[in-house]
């Protein structure tokens, strides 16, 4: 038979499945000998079979509850409705996973018409009393009936004002009794029945309460935001009510065992003297610091101090702790790991491994990898935000950070305005390469089309930069310079106000908190490298995100994406100079300049990366991304190539493709220009010479984009090889090298044995590898993604977390096939998912060596990389 209610010395801590946190942690702390009410827990699988039954408590059920009832009477010597000894009961939800505030509690339950005047004539206090039943007619109302709560407050405050009672404790009890009275009529008024005066009927009321409350709308949205399943249920806490408004000497308060905002090793909490649960957290007297608790009872607070301390030991983590002193005697309520911010997780995590508490591989546990993006961007204010008009939500959070300015519509204008020293957002449908310099110059992108890998994400992330993108409830205008949103236009010029790690747009300047690194993070991170079985490099090609990257320890760069290094203006002329033209000498002399820049980036990049192991990729878009688009840029580009537009317009024509990114781009695009990766390779080549003669040992990782075939790779190979011999010829050196593919089809994968055998490393690009497997366009998947992901057609959007049966499947038999035929070859992952937690679990999990990201998504990633260690350890 199942056993589905507990008495708090039946259980421990490791049952929180059965008995919910709260339980669970009650029955240890009982087990531990803490001086905690007595009580007993109705189990997770009786809310949902109670849930499953359509709302109905079992027969099973409600006998167990009585013969506990029965039991905990015994224990106790109280009893519900008794003359001397009166049994009063708290019951309070508690899931496995602590859902703060989402759920419902009812205290002083047992309370009716007759047994408040008991309670009265026993404790010689008919307000205290009454007060204690208004409470329960309040709250039962509330939880039990769904009264709107201000049906009670209403006439509560009123009455206050009316007889001039400055505080609730002011009102005398026979006005306590008279809010009674009334707020018994409110019952019939609103529900059109009594409230129940049986105390057995008030439990089993309450009981089915809480059970119904796990599927209220705020405790859904709470679950799904913390990604906690709507099928475990709750448990609900019986527990004898002790009082904390039961005079002078009596209180109420929580108290973590360190400060959850900074972390100090110090505890913080707050009480409130004569005041009952909700009292401290409801805001309607000023809380005292718990320190001042010294003053006033000071055994009670040494005594606090000794069990806020011992189960912080026990835990071995910072508790949150209720607390309630009747008559001077200390009672805990509840403990358990108390919700921190990202500073303070780090802080405590390293002290406790500092004082011997937990182990380093304990602290990767402690500190919830979404919440580390906090700790590297700035912020918004709470409160400021909270005042704030928004303009969007819809968007999505490509990029975190918070940031403020101007609007702009064009990347030139946030250029020029930036120049100017104006602060800017880039606000566009979207963005393209040619776009770059004016995202460089811009505080924050936004963008209404394209998804998290769309070209505005992956560059912004790249950069370190705040962006979100996808704001489909915004309407821009970039020839009249306006954007639309739900309640009004905003103009060029008007300041805005961008949440990337939320994806939401604010009007005008909400105050920001800059990110700072403690000493703790620089720890953290350091065990974090030491525990982790996957390396992290990032992803990068501009000095200050190397430098961000390098900032964070990555180790090396996993991706040089060489495109982007094209859009200098002097440059974009040498390259459509190339590729328009149809002399070959000026095509040679484009080139030939092109190289010298390409000389210089790659000694600024080898140079930065030192000694540690650094990817360049080759070219890599279709050539039409860098063509001009409107009819004056085509007529200043005919100029500059001294060609008339017709010409360039007909070149154009047979550079154009229906669908670029299945088209002419990666490697196929050498397979007809090979002077291309060989100008590239000569360049990357060059610079490492130069360096060697410094004596900085670099490690160049050259890695050919989009390849499908063994023999295309082959082709290319053999050409990049000519090339590195004739820059060791030249320079009289020995350089060191490794020469890869990235993989980014599915041909590629299903051949990954064949191309190992060839190749130094692989590199699995999975924007394009979940493009291609899906045939879903990663810049207009955004679109209906989030349709496919609300439908449950597809659990998380394949872009930003590993489709593991699909794109998983595809990487898990290529590296095995990969390793199994070259022991050698170093495998990684470049595209976006090699910053995703999740996903990184998964690489963890397979013959991947590292993963690479953005420099902003390192920290992250070596969390999740040596939390996946621990969790397949644990
Ligand atoms: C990829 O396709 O995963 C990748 C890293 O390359 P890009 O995003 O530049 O296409
Ligand atoms: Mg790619």
């Amino acid at each position: 038979m199942t056993k589905y209610v507990y008495a708090f010395d039946e259980g421990q801590k490791n049952m929180k499945d059965l008995l919910g946190g709260k339980g669970a942690n009650l029955s240890e702390m009982k087990r531990l000998g803490l001086p905690v009410p007595d009580g007993f827990t109705i189990t997770t699988a009786a809310c949902i079979e109670y849930l499953e039954r359509g709302e109905q408590l079992s027969d099973e059920v409600k006998t167990q509850l009585q013969a506990q009832l029965e039991a905990f009477s015994a224990r106790t010597n109280k009893a519900f409705s008794a003359d001397e000894n009166l049994l009063l009961v708290s019951v309070r939800s508690g899931a496995k996973i602590s859902m703060p505030g989402m759920m419902d509690t009812i205290l002083n339950l047992g309370l009716n018409d007759e047994n408040v005047e008991k309670l009265a004539r026993k404790t010689n206090d008919a307000r205290f009393a009454y007060d204690c039943y208004r409470r329960l007619l309040q709250m039962f109302g509330e939880v039990v009936y769904g009264i709107p709560m201000a049906a009670f407050d209403t006439y509560f405050d009123n009455y206050k004002e009316t007889h001039n009672y400055q505080n609730d404790a002011d009102i005398p009890a026979e006005g306590l009794q008279e809010i009674c009275e009334h707020f018994k009529t409110v019952y019939i008024e609103e529900v059109y029945k009594p409230f129940p005066q049986n105390p057995l009927d008030q439990l089993l009321e309450a009981i089915e309460a809480v059970f119904k409350s796990w599927d209220n709308d705020r405790a859904r949205v709470y679950r799904d935001l913390n990604d906690i399943p709507h099928n475990i249920g709750t448990a609900v806490n019986v527990q004898e009510m002790v009082f904390g408004n039961s005079g002078p000497q009596s209180g109420t308060g929580v108290a973590f065992t360190r400060n959850p905002v900074t972390g100090e090793a110090k505890l913080f909490g707050e009480y409130l003297l004569n005041a009952q649960g909700e009292d401290v957290v409801a805001g309607i007297r000023t809380p005292q610091d718990i320190a001042t608790l010294h003053e006033q009872m000071p055994h009670v607070h040494e005594q606090f101090v000794a069990v806020a301390e011992q189960l912080e030991q026990h835990y071995q983590d910072m508790q949150d702790i209720e607390f309630t002193i009747e008559n001077e005697k200390l009672y805990i309520l509840q403990t358990r790991n108390g919700k921190r911010t990202a500073k303070a997780a780090m802080q405590i995590a390293v002290d406790l491994v500092e004082e011997g508490v937990i182990s380093k591989n304990d602290s990767m546990t402690k500190v919830d990898v979404k919440s580390i993006d906090t700790l590297l961007h700035p912020t918004f204010e709470a409160q400021a935000l909270e005042a704030a008009t928004v303009i969007s939500k819809a968007g999505l959070p490509a990029s975190p950070g918070a940031a403020t300015g101007k609007i702009v519509f064009s990347a030139e204008e946030a250029k020029r305005q930036a120049e100017a020293g104006e602060k800017v957002i880039l606000m566009r449908p979207e963005t393209s390469p040619e776009d770059i310099e004016g995202m460089i110059a811009s505080e924050a992108i936004v963008t209404t089309h394209g998804g998290m890998t769309s070209h505005a994400a992956v560059v912004a992330r790249g950069m370190g930069k705040c962006c979100v993108t996808g704001c489909a409830d915004l309407e821009i205008n970039t020839r009249e310079k306006t954007v639309t949103y739900a309640n009004g236009q905003l103009f060029e010029g008007d300041e805005i106000s961008v949440d990337g790690g939320q994806g939401d747009i604010y009007a005008g300047i909400v105050e920001t908190t800059s990110a700072e690194h403690s000493e703790a993070f620089e720890q953290f991170m350091a065990w974090t490298e030491e525990i982790a079985r996957l390396n992290v490099r990032m992803n990068a090609e501009t000095t200050p995100d190397i430098e961000a990257g390098y900032q964070f320890n990555a180790q090396g760069i996993g991706l040089v994406r060489t495109e982007h290094m094209f859009f200098g203006a002097e440059r974009l002329v040498e390259m459509r100079r190339f590729i328009l033209s149809s002399d070959d000498e000026t095509r040679t002399q484009a080139l030939n300049r092109i190289r010298t820049y390409q000389t210089e980036d790659f000694e600024q990049i080898f140079r930065l990366s030192g000694e540690r192991p650094t990817i360049v990729r080759l070219l890599d878009p279709p050539l039409h991304e860098f063509l001009p688009k409107s009819d004056e840029e085509i007529d200043s580009v005919a100029q500059q190539l001294n060609i008339s537009t017709v010409q360039l317009k007909q070149r154009m024509a047979e550079l154009h493709e229906t669908n670029p990114m299945l088209g002419h781009r990666g490697c196929r695009l050498t397979i007809t220009y090979p002077e291309l990766y060989v100008m590239q390779v000569e360049a990357m080549m060059k610079s490492v010479a130069q360096l060697k003669n410094e004596g900085i040992a670099c490690q160049p990782e050259i890695m050919v984009p989009l390849v499908s075939t063994v023999e295309e790779f082959k082709v290319l190979k053999a050409q990049i090889l000519e090339a590195i011999q004739q820059i060791e010829t030249d320079t009289n050196q020995s350089l060191h090298y490794l020469i890869g593919t990235m993989i980014e089809t599915p041909r590629a994968c299903l051949i990954a044995g064949d191309l190992a055998k060839v190749c130094d490393f692989f590199s699995f690009g999975t924007n394009d590898l979940t493009q291609l497997t899906f045939g879903f366009s990663r810049d207009d998947a955004g679109k209906f993604i989030n349709d496919y992901v609300n439908q449950h057609i597809l659990e998380v959007d394949p872009f930003q977390t590993l489709d593991v049966d699909g794109v998983g499947a595809l990487v898990r038999n290529a590296s095995e096939q990969a390793k199994a035929a070259n022991a050698n070859i170093k495998i990684g992952v470049c595209g976006e998912l090699g910053g995703d937690p999740k996903s990184i679990h998964h690489f963890h999990r397979m013959p991947i060596d590292y993963v690479s990201c953005s420099p902003f998504r390192v920290p992250g990633a070596k969390l999740a990389a040596a939390q996946s260690v621990v969790e397949s350890e644990g």
